[in-house]
């Protein structure tokens, strides 16, 4: 079975996270298996991003959330990392600025959807706004509830305007993240990277959990689906995720254009 049916949430149905397995592998046993999937997955992929960027009709959105040491840095350094960086613009959403709040929650969102013919990854994304946003009451429930609908009608425009969004839920389970955490703190090299405000945001890890089933439940559509990626074992997720793309970017069927000059006729001296 194709991954991006697997890991699919069906549009319209109910999401249980408790319903999906942070350490399914789909049938790898270990890494050394997924390791030449991993491989031949990013060199279709950099082969479809040349045509997707020769082409030039379409765009492709790849929306990434998970819970804090959920793996998104890794996914993108190890699935788009061997990408062309030309075609390939990330950005990261922090907690909005003064000018940010001051405009609606997509305005900034907008801006960073990509051009046609690249791939654009949200580190974070218009979701947080659902998310953090809930959970802490930064908006009153009246604002918020309103955005699923606010950010359906939103990823509808895109998509009719030729953009592919395609959403991934890191999806680790409260163990492992602890785990993460904790080699944080033990391993020099990985100081750098603990943030006693994660530690903190843990503790509100069901408020999460429910806060992500209702947005990928709400949010998951034909047109800008949500999958759900085990993401226990690093391994697997970014064969997961890079085996997604490629499929999808395959279905596409691109083709490079013709020449808008007769080609036979020109003679180079
Ligand atoms: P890293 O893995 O490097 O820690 P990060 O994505 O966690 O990356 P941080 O600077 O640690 O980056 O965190 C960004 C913070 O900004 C997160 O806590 C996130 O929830 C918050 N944030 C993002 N968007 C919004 C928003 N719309 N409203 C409020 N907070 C937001
Ligand atoms: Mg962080």
């Amino acid at each position: 079975m194709k991954l991006s049916k697997r890991f699919l949430v069906k549009p319209g149905t109910k999401v249980k996270l408790s319903d999906w397995d942070p350490n399914d592998t789909a049938g790898f046993a270990k890494k050394k298996e997924a390791v030449d999937v991993i491989a031949t997955n990013q060199k279709r992929l950099a082969e479809l991003q040349y045509l997707l960027y020769a082409e030039s009709k379409r765009a492709i959105l790849v929306v990434l959330q998970a819970m804090d040491a959920g793996g998104k840095d890794g996914t993108i350094r190890h699935v788009m990392g061997p990408l062309n960086p030309q075609g390939c613009p990330v950005t990261s959403f922090k907690a909005p600025s003064d000018e940010e709040l001051a405009h609606d929650f997509l305005w900034r969102i907008h801006r960073a959807v990509p051009r046609k013919g690249s791939i654009g990854i949200f580190n974070r994304s218009h979701y947080e706004d659902v998310l953090i946003v809930r959970v802490h009451d930064l908006v009153p429930k009246s604002v918020w509830s309103k955005r699923y609908g606010h950010i359906n009608a939103f990823e509808k425009m895109l998509a009719d305007n030729g953009v592919h969004i395609l959403k991934f839920f890191l999806n680790i389970s409260k163990d492992e993240q602890l785990e993460r955490f904790k080699s944080r703190l033990d391993e020099p090299d990985k100081h750098w990277k603990a943030n006693p405000a994660d530690f903190e945001e843990r503790k509100y890890w069901d408020a999460y959990q429910e806060a992500y089933e209702t947005a990928i439940g709400e949010c998951s559509r034909s047109y800008a689906p949500w999958f759900v990626i085990p993401s226990n074992k690093k391994w697997f997720r970014n064969l997961a995720v890079s085996q997604i793309l490629v499929e999808t970017l395959d279905e596409l069927d691109m083709k490079f254009p013709e020449p808008a000059f007769d080609v036979s006729k020109i003679k180079v001296e």
